[in-house]
């Protein structure tokens, strides 16, 4: 149990997991109740890919641990659930230790009448500048998207683009060029680096300067490639070019960094603080974005912000839809209140996700408004959740069968 006194006797009664697919995508999340009737909190546990693993952690092995703590002591119930399974780490355990930070960071808020960023010290900057996703199977699509954004007033932009029969990370190819390959998603490299350019340059052409252009590799570059194409992407002046190598090979990041004449951001793969950390520390990224969830939730990333703050690296967590709107407002109580902020992933949530978790955060005309109700000022309506069970499948055909022209397999 608690091993002091605690200044309020405000005391865990339950966890539970929701766990919900409005989006055909598995939000996790946590509910720690309290002995103040009323008072509870939300936390986001979200991993999509493997959301039972997650639900098991935290109801065979995390409930015990926190119901009868005191809801005050957010640090050390962190450092008993990380240290408690002694082999700690990893996507599944972290987002468990995730969903409980978050839920505990929710009900110290309402406790203080206080949205959660004023508790880590106030705005450092009106709302949260956001960058969105434009694709298509081809550069003039892609492009086409991109101008539909900026219209609606998005100034941050990443594009993506496949190409006849093959695709790219977050673009489909055309279907038909390659009727005879044995897999449904080809990728070649040799394509990739010699139209990739080739769409920025299309890019700056069409779309001017005014607008900040991003692109995501997904890990599919060996280091060496990595620096190929960052150079050929030079003159077209990326805010940044994301995870260009595999997580397999960070240790090589520092000398892709060092040869790349854009911004290198990368992290969301990162499943453990060190490792993120280390990204900072061997000067591997000049911008840090990780997973929220998948490296322990606020309290850890909140130190690797202090970090990146130290050491003149940038932030832009990750966030497309595989993080709940809970995940959304915590990487919005980040960003409001580090110095190191360079720019946030943001997502349009659907209406139906407004309606299971009234509060989710607003993102309109470049900009994600968090809401300003105590904690992360987020309900969720358990009802409504019920109604879109989790499924099982779907990001496998991505992450795990993108084939190169002889058929193996690539690195997602
Ligand atoms: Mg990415």
């Amino acid at each position: 149990m608690t091993p002091w006194p605690a200044r309020e006797d405000i005391r865990i009664t339950d966890l539970r997991v929701i766990v919900t697919a409005p989006e055909g995508v598995n939000l996790v999340v946590v509910r720690l109740d309290t002995s103040v009737p009323g008072l509870s909190g939300l936390g986001c546990a979200t991993f999509h890919q493997r959301y039972d693993a997650v639900v098991s952690a935290l109801t065979t092995h995390v409930r015990e641990l926190v119901v009868g703590r005191s809801a005050a002591d957010i640090s050390d119930i962190g450092r008993l659930v990380h240290f408690s399974s002694y082999w700690r780490g990893g996507p599944v355990l972290n987002s468990a230790l995730s969903g409980v930070d978050m839920a505990l960071w929710d009900i110290a808020g309402k406790r203080a009448g206080m949205p959660v960023y004023e508790l880590l010290g106030g705005r450092l900057r009106g709302d949260v500048p956001v960058y969105v996703h434009a694709s298509g199977a081809t550069v003039a699509e892609t492009l086409d998207h991109a101008e539909s954004l900026i219209a609606a007033g998005f100034s941050h932009v990443r594009l993506q683009t496949g190409q006849p029969g093959l695709g790219t990370y977050g673009a489909p190819g055309s279907r038909g060029a390659y009727p005879l390959a044995p897999y449904p998603d080809g990728w070649s490299v040799q394509h990739y680096l010699a139209q990739t350019p080739k769409l920025f340059a299309a890019a700056r052409e069409r779309l001017g300067d005014d607008v900040e252009l991003l692109h995501d590799v997904h890990s599919r570059l060996t280091p060496k490639q990595a620096v190929v194409l960052a150079r050929s992407l030079e003159p077209y002046r990326l805010f940044f070019l994301e995870d260009p190598v595999a997580p397999e090979h960070y240790d090589r990041l520092p000398e892709v960094r060092a040869a790349s004449p854009v911004p290198i951001a990368c992290g969301e793969l990162a499943v453990s603080v060190p490792e993120a950390a280390r990204l900072v520390s061997a000067g591997g990224v000049d911008l840090l974005r990780c997973h929220v969830s998948a490296i322990g939730g606020l309290t850890p990333a909140r130190k690797l912000a202090d970090l990146c703050e130290l050491s003149g690296v940038q932030t832009a967590w990750h966030a497309p839809a595989d993080v709940s709107p809970v995940g959304a407002a915590a990487n919005l109580a980040l960003d409001l209140t580090s110095p190191a902020f360079g720019i946030q992933e943001g997502h349009v949530y659907p209406d139906v996700v407004h309606e299971i978790f009234p509060g989710t955060p607003v993102v309109q005309a470049g900009y994600a408004q968090p809401s300003n109700a105590p904690g992360w000022g987020i309900e969720l309506d358990e009802k409504l959740a019920a109604e879109h069970p989790p499924v099982v499948g779907g990001h496998e055909r991505w992450a795990g069968t993108v084939r190169r022209p002889d058929g193996a397999i690539e690195a997602p």
